[in-house]
């Protein structure tokens, strides 16, 4: 087996003997198997996290900052060799995966520069012999914790944001996905990262979050992935005092005005809904349409979307890969079938496809009951739900109903629609009229039960860091 735990700067398969399997999602063949980290190795991993911390944290911003930059380059050198590792594990198109590791690449430089301007300021003092300054130390170990839909890029931002900060990481990466996961840390190995302060385990998700997050090294808990697991760790998380970034699911809803092209928005929405196959948490969901032009867009929406060609990601022709495991296929098959029993229209796709692999259509529901469970729980998968609207108060609350909060999006050309939708919308990120989120430089994040927290932006370094106050008299 591959060593595939990085502690202390070595490669190892760890101290037992257990291992998961990683299979092709075009074929459900198993192609591999990832080591499991156990407790022994989670305490070396805890304890090289420590002793990393004590070394980058003293080593200058300057010097780190060289670091990353680094690793960002052999990234971008790598790209392909990573991208074809994303595909293999996950599915995607080869396409989106080299787009998912250059991405990356600019969060890493981002982060190395923004990591150099971590200022803190000079507070006037009651006293001319007095000082007082507010200085931004990083917060310590981290234990992060990043899911398969995105299985470089999910990563790389955790990483990127906490090492620039000056903390040292324990990530696990998802079992699923292993190998895009082991090149991305080595090319931070390979930069020239000091021993100990990026450390990488899979294993039994529950069994090391909850050793990681009860031990006094651990001082920051960074998730991404769904709302009741984020739950649970926000528990732990709190019982032992632990800073934490949530990044949970969504439902993201996705307003089309009255005066818009429907047939041009139609078209957008297949670009935005399907990437991924929609396993992505800011993905397109509750399609609310203005009644006057809701038949043109269903209609171009579906044929649109019923041209896609679906086959493995390692193939140039498709346009869609298959759902990134069989789990998926189940689950997007039960909300689909719920909705068509509680009376919505399949105006395309709705079934599993090819005889091989995890293969579902791209589906578009019409006119769906909001007591469907699509309209209310997160899809994770190629399934769009699309209602008509008549007044904007409606969208909005339509927008709002759920305890999701995480992107909207909202197509519009009227300027006074804009600022209603922009403020009235509760969500961590609203997009109008193009599909902008997720870049390097701007925060990324929900509210509600999409979680807190930011990741990207000088919001994503300030999750890292903490404020320590320092007053001195000279006199
Ligand atoms: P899941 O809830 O079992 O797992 C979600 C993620 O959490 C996985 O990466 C998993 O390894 C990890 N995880 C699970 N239990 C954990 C624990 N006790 N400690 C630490 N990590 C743990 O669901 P799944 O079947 O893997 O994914 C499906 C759902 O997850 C989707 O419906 C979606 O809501 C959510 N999801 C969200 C994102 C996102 O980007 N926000 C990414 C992946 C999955």
């Amino acid at each position: 087996m591959t060593p595939s735990l990085f502690i202390a700067g070595r490669w190892t398969t760890g101290s037992g003997s257990r291992s998961g399997p990683v299979l092709d999602p075009s074929t459900g063949e198993e192609i591999g198997r990832v080591p499991f980290a156990e407790p022994a190795d989670l305490d070396a991993a805890l304890d090289a996290a420590a002793r990393g911390f004590a070394v980058w944290r003293t080593t200058s911003a300057f010097a780190r900052s060289a670091v990353l930059r680094q690793a960002a380059t052999l990234l971008r050198e790598r790209h392909a060799t990573i991208a074809e590792a994303i595909t293999r594990e996950q599915g995607k198109p080869l396409s989106e995966a080299k787009i998912e590791v250059l991405g990356s690449a600019d969060h890493v430089d981002w982060a190395a520069e923004e990591g150099r301007r971590a200022y803190g300021r000079v507070i006037p003092a009651r006293d001319r012999d007095v000082t007082q300054s507010v200085v931004q130390e990083p917060v310590g170990p981290v234990a992060a914790f990043s899911p398969w839909n995105f299985p470089v890029s999910q990563l790389v931002r955790k990483i990127a944001g906490a090492l620039a900060a000056g903390c040292s990481m324990i990530a696990k990466a998802p079992e699923e996905t292993p190998t895009s996961a082991i090149l991305t840390v080595r090319c931070f190995e390979e930069a020239g990262l000091p021993a100990g302060v990026l450390n990488l385990v899979f294993g039994v998700p529950a069994e090391i979050s909850e050793h990681l997050i009860a031990s006094p090294v651990i001082r920051k808990v960074s998730f991404t992935g769904s709302v009741p697991v984020g739950r649970h760790l926000s528990q732990l998380a709190g019982l032992h005092l632990k800073r934490v970034t949530m990044e949970l699911g969504g439902h993201a809803p996705f307003i089309v005005g009255a005066g818009v092209d429907p047939a041009r928005v139609a078209e957008a929405a297949v670009r935005m809904k399907f990437r991924n196959a929609g396993q992505v948490c800011v993905s397109p969901t509750r399609f609310i349409v203005h009644e006057s032009v809701f038949d043109t867009f269903v209609e171009v929406f579906a044929a649109e979307a019923a041209t896609l060609t679906l086959g493995p990601g390692m193939d140039a022709a498709s346009r869609m890969g298959p759902l990134a495991q069989a789990r998926r296929v189940d689950a997007v098959e039960a909300l689909v079938q719920d909705a068509a029993d509680r009376g919505a229209d399949i105006r395309t796709g709705g079934h599993r496809a090819h005889n091989q692999g995890f293969f579902f259509e791209p589906t578009i529901l019409a006119n769906v009951s909001r007591a469907a469970r699509v309209m209310n729980e997160e899809a994770f998968g190629p399934v769009a739900a699309v209602n008509p609207f008549g007044s904007l108060d409606d969208a909005i609350s339509e927008a709002n109903r759920l305890p999701f909060g995480l992107a909207a999006y909202a197509m519009t050309n009227s300027l006074d629609e804009a600022e209603r939708l922009s403020s009235g919308i509760e969500a961590g990120m609203v997009s109008i009229n193009h599909a902008g989120l997720a870049l390097p430089e701007t925060p990324f994040g929900g509210i509600k039960d999409s979680g807190h927290g930011s990741e990207g932006g000088m919001e994503g370094l300030r999750a890292y860091l903490q404020d320590k106050f320092v007053t001195r008299r000279y006199a």
